[in-house]
């Protein structure tokens, strides 16, 4: 591929745009492990993530992924045997279903398609079946990364109080925190994870696993739970390699450090309007692309899309050659489609993803938009006028600009 000269951007949903100050903040030697800054400054990141996750109960650190996440979280609280409901609006609930079957728990899955949230009246009708309360948990997506589908949490946890089940709530953040609003304990949510390349702005590499006392009660009665998962030590170590069990992630920490701090300088507030924002404009223009009628985004109802990835398509193959495109011939990077259709099929490369999720601002957003408008052009694809008109309307409007403070 031909070098582009001047910066790219990967609008891709994950690992998202790394900011410089988190990049300069690892650039250093290794530390020492064995007491010292490192400690002092691993103990000082907890209280400053449940504050992007909203929430006063433990927050712990896996080195690992999002999938890393979803198994820690089963296996602290769901024993072989267990069942879990599941209910999947795209391809990442059937991904935490399938850890919980590997883990020998019965996931109970609630398929609501690829173009549409929860719909919380089969999700009571789910839970009022179950009079022997064998469903341990409810597994939910905040959003749907491959769909960019948004599920409401609170309305989840209405559910489950209105019909008296005990199960857990638990919410995949892993693309939603720190883009799309998510408020872990107003909202009732038991445990979450999240991971640290999407909102959070760090290398992949870090897992996290916040979690209240109803789960740490349910740990309690756990047969067993392995050591490397057990979120307990790490929840409250008297050592400071307990955190990790083991040796820390030291550079991602740094990385962290430096991204939490940019995350309150701008305040959680500031950051979802910033998203909101964002997200409007990329749908203005998609609004006005769609009237070429080729492309089309995934979700109708804008009340259903997430702020921090969106999901579109066009004929196959046009999807496809216009993520080439874009790429190759002015350095901006989209997302593959995923989970959408038979990866490798000929309807697959009808789909595409934005990214837009962490750190990204106004004049990225119309730059991406541009590319694709030029992209839509050079291919010859049928689309509307005045997409990028429509896109500056919103950021001239709606600001968007972060606030400090
Ligand atoms: C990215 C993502 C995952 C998987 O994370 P990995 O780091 O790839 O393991 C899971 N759930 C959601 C919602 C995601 O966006």
């Amino acid at each position: 591929m031909p070098h582009i000269p001047g910066p790219a951007y990967r609008a891709i949903p994950g690992p998202s745009v790394m900011p410089e100050e988190v990049l300069r903040a690892m650039h250093r030697p290794a530390p020492n492990i064995y007491g010292g800054d490192l400690e002092v400054l691993t103990a000082g990141l907890i209280p400053d993530l449940r504050r992007v996750a909203r929430t006063d109960g433990a927050a712990t650190i896996y080195i690992g992924n999002g999938h890393a996440a979803w198994e820690a979280a089963l296996a602290n609280t769901i024993a072989p045997g267990e069942a879990v409901l599941v209910p999947c609006t795209g391809r990442f609930g059937h991904g935490w279903a399938e850890m919980a079957e590997a883990l020998g728990a019965e996931p109970q899955i609630l398929d609501f398609g690829k173009q549409a949230p929860v719909d919380m009246d089969r999700l009571d009708a789910a839970l009022r079946a179950d009079k022997t309360h064998r469903i341990k948990a409810v597994l939910a997506t905040h959003v749907d990364t491959s769909t960019s589908v948004l599920n409401d949490i609170a309305a989840m946890r209405a559910v489950l109080d209105d019909t008296g089940h005990p199960a857990l709530l638990m919410a995949d953040c892993i693309a939603s925190l720190a883009c799309d609003r998510f408020e872990m304990d107003a909202w009732g949510v038991d445990v979450m994870v999240a991971a640290s390349q999407k909102g959070l702005m760090v290398p992949p590499g870090l897992a996290f696993v916040f979690f209240n006392a109803r789960a740490a009660e349910k740990r309690k009665h756990m047969p067993r739970v392995s050591r490397y998962w057990d979120w307990t030590p790490r929840a409250d170590p008297e050592l400071f390699y307990q955190y990790f069990c083991g040796t820390a992630p030291t550079h991602h920490l740094f990385g962290l450090r430096a991204a939490l701090d940019m995350i309150h300088a701008e305040g959680m507030e500031a950051i979802w309007t910033r998203h909101e924002t964002l997200a409007h404009a990329i749908w203005a223009a998609a609004d006005a692309w769609q009237e070429g009628g080729a492309l089309r985004l995934n979700l109708a109802n804008p009340a259903h899309r997430s702020h921090a990835v969106t999901s579109l398509s066009l004929p196959a193959p046009k999807g496809t050659e216009l993520r080439h495109w874009v790429e190759a011939e002015l350095g901006v990077t989209l997302g593959i489609g995923l989970g959408m259709a038979e990866p490798g099929s000929y309807a697959a490369d009808g789909f595409f993803r934005f990214g837009h999720m962490g750190h990204v601002n106004g004049h990225m957003i119309m730059g991406l938009l541009g590319a694709v408008e030029a992209g839509l052009t050079a291919l010859d694809v049928p689309h509307g006028r005045g997409a990028l008109e429509a896109a500056a309307a919103v950021l001239a409007t709606g600001g968007g600009a972060p606030r400090s403070g």
